[in-house]
């Protein structure tokens, strides 16, 4: 922030805190020349000579907007944004004639990232079903959670890793056993002891993926270490050796939801080999 400050006093351009803008002003070509504006109090009118440019922000503090243009939005519970963000600036520009893109969509945020533990439990939906990589960015786990379950999700957790969320989130059921937990939640029979038993049978080996792929990048730098310093036979075995691996060992994990982490990590290593190829390739270095 400090830097942007800087940058901006080191220009000409003037800083007026404290100024509402209450509206623009248009003249008879309907071209904006000017705003009119609250500062301390007092209605001021400041003339534009080439124009105004608006950035004031969204609309979540605005009821009836967000009723209009984003109504998936009225189900998140809490509102983070500044005072500031009632609409205003849009339906200025509005006003003026200008079209507004996009307005239903929003930054929607499950943060169950604090305490960062209950990450190990299991996202399902009101089906029972796994919807989401529970470490996934939180606007992600959000956007899926809102647009894609109707804001009707479930964070299962058992005693070992249970911890009280922040914010603090209720509590849907406490029960004994997953059959039971089911049934309270009112997900379909079996559905959610199906996606807990999957999830254990494969979450074990979600390590053991991980550590693989970082042996496979581990050869693939060496190889082309080697590479640049001249020594194609061995590089050529050691890339060889990784691709192999990926092959044998990764590959075939490719669409298991239950390692869906995973699956980023062996796309990234893909993408890096066969990007590494093609420099090989461009450069007539294939060894
Ligand atoms: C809790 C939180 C965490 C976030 N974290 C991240 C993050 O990690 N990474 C990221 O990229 N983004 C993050 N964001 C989003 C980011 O802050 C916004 O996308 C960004 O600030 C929007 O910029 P903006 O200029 O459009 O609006 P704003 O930053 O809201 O600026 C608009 C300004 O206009 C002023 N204003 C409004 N109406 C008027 C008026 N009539 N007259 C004069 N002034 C007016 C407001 O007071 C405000 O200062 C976060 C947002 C929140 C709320």
């Amino acid at each position: 922030m400090r830097a942007l400050v800087a940058a901006v006093e080191a220009t000409s351009v003037r800083v007026r805190t404290d100024t509402l803008v209450e509206t623009l002003v248009v003249d008879d070509a309907r071209r904006v020349v000017g705003v009119v504006a609250k500062i301390d109090g007092a209605i001021r009118h400041l003339s534009a000579r080439r124009g105004v440019i608006l950035t004031a922000g969204g609309f979540i503090n605005n009821k009836a907007m967000v009723e209009r243009y984003a109504p998936l939005l009225r189900k998140c519970r809490f509102r983070a944004a500044s005072d500031g963000d009632d609409g205003r600036g849009i339906r200025m520009g509005m006003g003026a004639g200008g079209a507004a893109i996009r307005m239903d969509v929003g930054c929607i945020v499950l943060p169950f990232t604090v305490p960062k533990g209950l990450l190990r439990g299991i996202f399902v939906n009101r089906r029972g079903q796994r919807f989401v990589n529970e470490d996934a960015y939180q606007t992600v786990v959000g956007e899926r959670a809102l647009l894609g379950e109707n804001g009707e999700v479930f964070l299962i957790l058992d005693d070992a890793i249970f911890e009280r969320p922040f914010p603090p989130t209720e509590l849907a059921a406490v029960e004994d056993t997953i059959a039971d937990l089911e049934r309270a939640l009112g997900c379909p029979p079996e559905s959610l002891q199906h996606t807990v038993a999957y999830y254990n049978a494969h979450a074990g080996k979600t390590e053991a993926l991980k550590a693989i792929h970082y042996i496979a990048i581990a050869r693939e730098r060496l190889a082309n270490k080697m590479s640049k310093e001249g020594n194609f036979e061995e590089a050529k075995k050691l890339r060889d050796g990784a691709r192999e691996l990926v092959a044998k060992e990764l590959l075939p994990h490719l669409g298991n939801p239950a390692n869906e982490q995973v699956e980023v990590l062996i796309q990234q290593l893909v993408t890096m080999m066969v990007d590494a190829d093609m420099h090989r390739i461009e450069n007539g270095s294939l060894a």
